[in-house]
């Protein structure tokens, strides 16, 4: 693990050309750590660089390591770590912000202009034996909570912050559209949270049984796209308008569905990015006070989402559904891309041989 002597890496060359590669290992800069890294998971957005070579304005110009869901251990300090140690297991929060700025200085720092975030273009990502990142952004691993679900606080924090935007609390009633690793993250921060029913609805009926199993109370087959009928189905089913929508599919469809299901004065979370342009029953919305909110990431949410794992409340180990070692990632990003198998979250353990 940490006595690796070679630094291999997931590097992106450009869009399709995606191999393990030998790299230069890191040197940790000013208040910095060097991490042997134990656990990355694959996220939709790596898939995305991987099979696109761009997501929006962010495009793969130079070759790129990829990877941000991540843990693994400190194996060096560099100038003015104070608050690591070499051997301390760890958490990485991928996004180092300007922590200057007014947007730093105000607490949401996910909106800082100058944010570095980890393998979004330029920034190299962490999906290699040895990865450099702020020690102020690590967290500490309880020795009870494993590499695996350190790597899953990162998906987790988005449910975290899409689940505070939508003021879920004691009692709600809430509709999660998606059943992916972003929709099941938010299933379960729901329930923590006291939700007291959540319905989740997917196009994928694997995927619903699977959101059956960790805790959903309903679920809703999304067989049709005509979102009056869907919020009529949800409604029959939760036996009322949720109170709060959280949309995780980014299916235009679905976001419609999310407007139409919401009860009057609740709100709608959009956290699924799809098309840049939807077409949406706004008036719908706006006569009947529904809330439309957006997430970007999540800001001061990996200290509750690990709190939660640690402490029992949420339990993400059941999303991960394959496993990998480095040298085979490409089999591994294969099987995210397609979801075969009934692929959720796909963790690619770098420290195994
Ligand atoms: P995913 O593709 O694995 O999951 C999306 C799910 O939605 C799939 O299970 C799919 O079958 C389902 N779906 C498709 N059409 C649907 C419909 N009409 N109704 C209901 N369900 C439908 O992706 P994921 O990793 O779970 O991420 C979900 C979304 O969240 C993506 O769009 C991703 O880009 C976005 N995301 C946003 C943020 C943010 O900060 N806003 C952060 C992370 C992910
Ligand atoms: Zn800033």
């Amino acid at each position: 693990m940490a006595g690796e002597s070679k630094n291999l890496a997931a590097l992106l060359r450009k869009k399709g050309d995606l191999e393990v590669v030998e790299v230069e290992k890191p040197s940790p800069g000013e208040n910095e750590v060097l991490l042997a890294i134990d656990s990355v998971g694959i996220c939709g957005s790596d898939v995305h660089y991987w099979t696109h070579g761009e997501i929006g304005d962010f495009i793969v110009k130079a070759p790129m390591i990829l990877g941000h869901e991540s843990s693994g251990v400190v194996a060096a300090l560099g100038k003015g770590v104070s608050t690591l140690k070499v051997g301390d297991r760890v958490a990485i929060e991928p996004g180092v912000p300007c922590r200057q700025c007014d947007y730093c200085k105000g607490g949401r720092y996910n909106l800082c202009l100058d944010m570095v975030f980890c393998a979004t273009p330029p920034v190299h990502g962490s999906l290699a034996n040895y990865y450099c990142h702020a020690a102020d952004f690590c967290y500490k691993l309880p020795d009870h909570v494993s590499f695996e679900e350190g790597a899953l606080l990162e998906p987790l924090s988005v449910g975290v912050h899409a689940c505070r935007r939508a003021g879920v609390t004691l009692g709600s009633k809430v509709l999660v559209c998606g059943a992916g690793p972003i929709g099941l993250v938010n299933l379960l921060t729901a329930k923590a949270m006291g939700a007291a029913k959540v319905i989740i609805t997917d196009i994928d009926q694997g995927r619903l049984d699977v959101a059956k199993q960790i805790g959903a109370d309903f679920t809703v087959l999304a067989d049709s796209k005509d979102g009056r009928e869907m919020a009529k189905k949800i409604e029959s089913t939760l036996g009322c308008m949720p109170d709060i929508s959280i949309e995780c599919s980014g299916a235009p469809s679905s976001i419609q569905t999310g407007i139409y299901a919401t009860r009057s004065g609740g709100v709608l979370v959009l956290v699924g990015l799809g098309p840049s342009d939807v077409t949406l029953p706004i008036v719908n919305a706006a006569v009947r006070e529904v809330d439309i909110r957006g997430i970007f990431r999540y800001a001061n949410c990996y200290p509750t989402a690990l709190a939660m794992i640690a402490s029992g409340k949420v339990d993400v180990k059941p999303l991960v559904t394959h496993r990998f070692t480095l040298a085979k990632s490409l089999d591994a990003f294969e099987t995210a891309r397609t979801g075969a198998g009934g692929a959720i979250k796909v963790m690619i353990k770098v420290a195994n041989k």
